[in-house]
């Protein structure tokens, strides 16, 4: 009896490791985008109506990317018109750190449908990487990226203040 039980929880450790990594093309479901999105929802004030289509794909992602002319090799995840796209060897349903790129990515569908005008590319990624580590924080995890680098690359000034789309 004692050995069965060893060897179920055994089967069910292998099967949550093995099941973690997403294939490339994974549509991410609703029941994962759902709650993120309401938490999107609440902190941006902004009713979505309809969630992007998300899915788990590297090769999809650069080549949206790339299309974009973005020079963006590393980037986990890109939002574009209706639809996310992430890194399907960053994405893991169970991380919190992953989540947090879709947290980042559905801000970004929300300033989309708002129809609020940003002074300029970069301050929409002020709102999107802000709403990141404020989710992460309130999940218990480390900020993504510092408010000093958050500060330094949503100025509307900087040179490096792009559509910010497609980050
Ligand atoms: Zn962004």
């Amino acid at each position: 009896m004692h050995i069965l039980k060893y060897s179920a929880a055994v089967l069910g450790l292998i099967a949550l490791c093995g099941g973690a990594r997403a294939e490339d093309g994974d549509i991410i479901d609703a029941a994962t985008v759902t709650p993120l999105a309401g938490w999107v929802e609440h902190a941006t004030g902004v009713h979505m109506q309809a969630l992007p289509r998300t899915i788990a794909s590297t090769e999809k992602l650069q080549s949206a990317l790339a299309m974009e002319g973005v020079q963006k090799a590393r980037a986990a995840a890109a939002y574009l018109p209706g639809r996310i796209l992430i890194s399907n060897a960053v994405w893991d349903p169970d991380s919190i750190r992953a989540q947090s790129y879709l947290v980042h990515e559905l801000v970004h569908h929300a300033q989309l449908v708002s129809r609020r005008v940003y002074p300029c590319g970069a301050a929409k990624e002020r709102e999107a990487y802000m709403l990141q580590n404020e989710w992460l924080k309130q999940h218990g995890e480390e900020p993504l990226v510092t408010q000093e680098w958050i500060d330094n690359i949503s100025s509307c000034s900087n040179a490096n203040s792009g559509d910010g789309d497609g980050d």
